[in-house]
């Protein structure tokens, strides 16, 4: 018997259940992880659609030979061009690791892209430096103007939205993409583990160039130049004119992540920077500040929980992992305030503001759900990856539940501030904040 934590009846449901029927008997999730479901044995949706992919990407010998296989072709249809392959670099371990294995054990032809958001920590940029150069592999930068990049920043801030490092994902994209037309090559890598990183859930987050200029248009001044943005028919030339592939080689490995670190470390003088993302100074004060201090999202449940279904660490010691406290550096709190042009006073306000969510600006999703069966065609010729077709077109915006979507998470500092509809929209009362799950359950 499966059921929805979102449905009515869930609270007689719950106690019909032998397992507790709030969390997750396998992994660290619970109720107010969104679109969550437990089947009899108390295991939750998102284990088991682990376990699905790790079906359909096995690794050690198998998972070796598919890779080799995706790699000869991937040599096929680099002839007669100067690349094999663009693997965007950000200084991080994945795409570190990346250029390690593209290079030195599959003989690629490599050409790295980066995207400079002027926000790059040193020991990012030592990084990337000290890897491309001891692998000779050359280098395809875009920098984005900082003044502008600046106010779209802050129009996200403004918007009271948790996407804030969205134009900077998207922008990745794009000089991605840029890269691989500019010199005809056919394939790009991105470093996206399922087994170490864990899939966020649908409704968190969401991403594309049409909320980015919804965003900036409405709180900003609109006006985007030198971020490179990922329009729908820029993408869809790079797909299907193009023909650009995406590829993620670490579905295919035994990917530890610890042990990766070490050997980058020994390899090349790579140096670690203190949690995930940190490499980037935003992605560092969203993921230990902002998130869970306005919106209650702690992204160390998506990753522990990953890392549990890997068999890389027990529950026992992800619990007692995600009770510790978050690191943060008040000198990046300063800076972003700084660089965003907020006043103390200002901040508090936007610390304060009433939540937004993307439901609540125009964007492509529509069309995206529209146009189903033709990225479903994408997909299934690896132009688009499985995760997007699913969350992007499979995916009901209007099954998105946003009413429980902020609630508290453990490790949260505090409550927050409502979920709110712009007053533009209508409201039909579905986005106030209800009841935390665990009291009404209980
Ligand atoms: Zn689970």
């Amino acid at each position: 018997m499966r059921f929805e934590m979102n449905a009515n009846t869930e609270s007689r449901e719950v106690q019909k259940q032998n397992v507790s029927g709030v969390e997750c008997t396998r992994c660290i999730y619970d109720a107010r992880i969104p679109r969550i479901s437990f089947d009899e044995d108390g295991v939750c949706n998102y284990c088991r659609q682990y376990e699905e992919m790790n079906q359909e990407y096995p690794t050690g010998d198998e998972g070796r030979k598919m890779l080799e296989a995706n790699v000869d072709e991937m040599k096929r249809a680099g002839r007669g061009k100067p690349y094999d392959v663009v693997i965007g670099v950000s200084g991080g371990c994945d795409s570190s690791y990346m250029l390690h294995l593209a290079k030195k054990e599959f003989g690629l032809r490599v050409l790295a892209a980066h995207f400079d958001n002027t926000f790059n920590s040193r020991i990012a940029v030592e990084n990337i430096q000290c890897v491309l150069g001891e692998l000779d592999i050359d280098l395809y930068t875009h920098v984005v103007d900082n003044a502008e990049y600046q106010r779209i920043y802050r129009s996200f801030f403004e918007a009271s939205v948790p996407e804030i490092d969205t134009p900077v994902d998207l922008a990745l994209a794009a000089v991605h993409y840029m890269a691989a037309s500019k010199y005809g090559v056919k394939y790009i890598w991105e470093g996206h583990s399922f087994r170490t990183e864990g899939i966020s859930p649908p409704g968190w987050f969401y991403m594309d160039a049409k909320y980015v200029q919804s965003i900036h248009s409405r709180f900003g001044d609109g006006k985007i130049k030198t971020l490179p943005m990922l329009w729908m028919h820029r993408w869809l030339k790079w797909m299907v004119v193009d023909r650009i592939r995406k590829f993620r080689p670490l579905y295919y490995l035994d990917y530890d992540k610890e042990a990766t670190k070490t050997f980058l470390a020994d390899a090349y003088g790579w140096q670690w920077y203190g949690g995930h993302h940190m490499e980037n100074r935003t992605s560092y004060f969203v993921n230990n500040y902002y998130l869970p201090k306005k919106f209650g999202i702690d992204l160390r449940f998506s990753e522990l929980s990953a890392l549990i279904r890997a068999g890389q660490i027990s529950r026992d010691e992800a619990m007692m992992r995600i009770a510790e406290e978050k690191p943060f550096d008040e000198e990046i709190l300063i800076e972003i305030k700084h660089r965003a042009g907020f006043s103390d006073v200002e901040w508090e306000s936007i610390m304060e503001a009433p939540l937004s969510h993307y439901t609540h600006h125009p964007t492509y999703k529509r069309r995206f759900e529209q146009m189903r069966p033709f990225f479903y065609l994408l997909y299934q010729a690896g132009f688009v990856t499985k995760s997007f077709y699913e969350k992007f077109c499979v995916l009901k915006d209007d099954e998105v539940d946003t009413k429980n979507l902020f609630e508290p998470v453990r490790g949260a500092d505090r409550e927050r501030p409502a979920i709110q509809a712009p007053e533009r929209s209508p409201s039909d009362g579905k986005l106030s904040r209800q009841a935390p799950h665990r009291e009404s359950a209980a």
